[in-house]
């Protein structure tokens, strides 16, 4: 018998792929976080042309130049990030990224400090390195925003790093300018490595009558934050498996000889489409937004109506909801064929909470909530 590493050991599988195996084939899944559109036409496009051109070998192990290049102006014109196409790596998504920051940041013993609730990978990713995720507790009263506050006291000598995601998965909170700067003030302060999340960016809704909402990099105020962004969400492009992080030189270098041994580098024709959906017209992202949008102003007011208590979330595609107790309704909205997820997977912060995402079609949506009106305790 060959017994498993005890890094592997101490993780588990993801929750969320298990709630699928016991969904009956008509269930309505409110589950994945996946955007359900199609990969706009002009970027499948590029695959084409480039594969039509043999572009299907090895590229460098930081990415196509050209990619790298747009990526750089991209982080320079919208978040105010200065970084230099050679210290940017192309990776087979933002999923390698995370794996990279930690592999090679973190050292056994070492605290990474996690949103809770937060992305299932980071704890994980925390653990594979055999560091200690310590979860920053998000409160109520702050919509579960991540603020100064909740991480200042968190912060002891063992403290490595710490893993932003703003927009967030799974909470939708969107977080402010105020508290990226001032936990960037505490990286530089500390010594503390920033690993941010972007990759909700471009999924942020604006209201009426409301301040306007925006994203902030914590890279525009440190050079401890290294900035993780993608093609996944914005683009529609998950099977792509194609996105990039970006930190100064030195920190870059340190990331490039994990990349190197894992992946080599990214996906060759991957790299033609994100470069294509970075230079080409945007006029998709707005398309998609719009309808993400119609789609939360749906789910939120449905579930208001059935009397739960929902806020409209500012970013992502998730409703994260208060339901008092998750397994219960978990396992109504099973029996009634509506694939939720409990917040349990998340954290300790949210056991209470489910989390529906609405990267589903309207129609899906709206069966989903009339099934969900059954639902009662
Ligand atoms: N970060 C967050 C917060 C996510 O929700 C996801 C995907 N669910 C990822 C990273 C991974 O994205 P990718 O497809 O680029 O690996």
């Amino acid at each position: 018998m060959i017994n498993p590493a005890n890094r592997v050991k101490s993780v588990e599988m993801s929750q969320i792929r298990k709630m699928f195996e016991i969904a009956s084939p008509t269930a309505i899944s409110l589950g994945l976080g996946e955007p359900d559109f199609d990969t706009p036409i002009h970027i499948r496009q590029a695959v084409v042309d480039a594969l039509e051109e043999g572009f299907t070998h090895y590229t460098s192990n930081k990415g196509i130049p050209e990619l790298r290049e747009a990526i750089s102006n991209k982080l320079a014109s919208e978040n105010k990030v200065k970084s230099d196409p050679e210290s940017i790596l192309v990776t087979v998504g933002a999923s390698e990224a995370l794996y990279m920051s930690t592999q090679a940041f973190v050292n056994p013993g070492d605290e990474v400090l996690i949103p809770d609730p937060g992305f299932l990978s980071y704890a994980a990713c925390v653990k594979l390195s055999e560091g200690i995720p310590v979860p920053i507790p998000l409160k109520k009263e702050n919509d579960l925003r991540m603020t100064i506050e909740d991480v200042e006291d968190l912060i002891n000598p063992h403290t490595k790093a710490i893993i932003l995601n703003s927009p967030c998965n799974p909470t939708g909170s969107v977080m402010k300018k105020k508290d990226i700067k001032g936990i960037a003030k505490l990286a530089d302060d500390n010594d503390m490595l920033i690993i941010s999340d972007e990759i909700y960016e471009k999924i942020i809704y604006s209201d009426k009558g409301q301040n306007k909402v925006k994203h902030y990099s914590p890279g525009q105020f440190s050079e401890n934050a290294i900035t993780i962004n993608g093609f996944s969400k914005t683009y529609a492009m998950t099977g792509f498996r194609i996105a990039y992080i970006a930190a100064c030189e030195h920190l870059s270098e340190e990331l490039l000889k994990v990349h190197q041994y894992n992946t080599a580098c990214a996906s060759s024709i991957s790299q033609k489409a994100a470069l294509t959906a970075i230079k080409g017209p945007q006029k998709c992202v707005d398309e998609m937004l719009a309808e993400f949008k119609r789609r939360r102003n749906l789910i939120v007011s449905r579930l208001n109506d059935m009397g739960w208590e929902c806020k409209s979330p500012q970013g992502a595609f998730y409703v994260f909801l208060d339901v008092r107790d998750s397994q219960e309704f978990v396992k109504q909205a099973l029996n009634n064929d509506v694939v939720v997820v409990s917040g349990a997977g998340f954290g300790k912060t949210s056991t209470n909470y489910v989390r529906m995402s609405y990267a589903t079609s309207y129609e899906n949506i709206e069966t989903a909530m009339e099934r969900l009106e059954n639902v009662k305790f």
